[in-house]
């Protein structure tokens, strides 16, 4: 009868030495053409973040105009011929991207991939184009050209010189993809950056706030020039100082404005945007970006109804003034 309870105690101690996963410290890897920072705390074993790894990479692979043969440069090649099959993947990001240029006529736009492209900006040689590759580019930049057939799930381009960039949308995509396997996996809270994409997944102990800061755009690499206190959401800044060159002592940043075809020039070093999805405050921290205060402030309503969700605004103005729209 002695033998039941050592058995017992035997069992249980088995149990919690094989359930009792190794924790892993945060992960730091590149993808998306940034630093990409993932931290699942004390849920964060192995598999959980390999899981997340692949899954990233994975994005980052069909998103990468880099490669040739990732889905959008694909896309690109043959949507001008006829149309072309992409997935689900494709397909979430392209339709949030079309629906945000609608409905802030073209201050984001998915099709500036021609201009883009001129100006360097992805590429490790930025510079300034002649202003008639400028014009050029621009008459081939128009979003409506581009065919979206849900039902199919195919995209066509009625321009064929008309070519995708999913630069300001991808990342947002992404992250939210990662908070998705992170629910499934019952992980409590997660901290989620890639390259200035945040994502405060869940809630922390004693449903402690998350801190996160706003990047001062004139010392990114110093104090944040606002620190926000929040629930789990997603924090997405679009701003001068991401990605940036000079040339003839003028600085030139990487958000263009397809209706002058140069770096949008709408009185802002920086736009946050404060809301649930990730792909959402990508899309619209871009849009807006481009848009300016005013015009953003006055597009919050509409952007609330399409998404379906509350979203937040801090800008940061020219003169470095912070100003927060709840
Ligand atoms: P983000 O940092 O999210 O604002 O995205 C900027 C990136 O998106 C750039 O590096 C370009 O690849 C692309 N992009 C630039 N301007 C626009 C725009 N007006 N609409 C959509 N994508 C853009
Ligand atoms: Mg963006």
């Amino acid at each position: 009868m002695k033998k039941l309870p050592a058995l017992i105690l035997l069992l249980t101690m088995s149990f919690i030495f094989f359930s009792c996963k190794k924790q892993m410290s945060p992960q730091i890897f590149r993808a998306f053409g940034t630093v990409c920072f993932i931290n699942l705390y004390g849920d964060g074993d192995e598999s959980a973040y390999t899981e997340i790894k692949t899954r990233l990479m994975k994005l980052d692979g069909k998103f990468n105009l880099h490669r040739e043969r990732s889905e959008i440069s694909l896309v690109n090649k043959g949507a001008k011929t006829g149309p072309v099959e992409v997935d689900e993947d494709f397909a979430i990001v392209l339709e949030t991207a079309l629906k945000t240029a609608e409905f802030t006529d073209g201050s984001f736009n998915p099709a500036l991939g021609k201009l883009i492209n001129l100006w360097g900006i992805n590429s490790d040689n930025p510079h300034l184009p002649l202003v008639k590759d400028i014009e050029e580019a621009r008459a081939h930049c128009d979003w409506r050209k581009i065919v979206f057939d849900k039902e199919k799930q195919t995209v066509f381009f009625e321009d064929k010189e008309l070519s995708l960039d999913f630069g300001a949308i991808a990342k947002g995509y992404a992250a939210d993809e990662i908070a998705r396997i992170c629910e499934e996996r019952k992980i409590r809270y997660a901290m989620i950056d890639l390259g200035g994409n945040v994502l405060a997944f869940g809630s922390k102990p004693g449903r402690q706030k998350w801190q996160i800061g706003i990047k001062n755009p004139d010392e990114p690499r110093g104090d944040p020039i606002k620190v926000l206190s929040v629930d789990g959401c997603s924090v997405v800044t679009s701003g001068i100082y991401e990605r940036f060159f000079m040339q003839n002592g003028r600085v030139y940043h990487h958000i263009i404005d397809g209706t002058t075809g140069f770096p949008a020039e709408s009185g802002l070093k920086s736009v946050t945007i404060i809301c649930n999805s990730s792909l959402a405050a990508d899309a619209l921290s871009t849009a807006f970006f481009v848009a300016g205060k005013g015009r953003a402030v006055s597009l919050k309503a509409e952007a609330e109804k399409i998404f379906n969700e509350k979203i937040k605004l801090v800008f940061v103005e020219e003169d470095s003034t912070v100003v927060s729209v709840d």
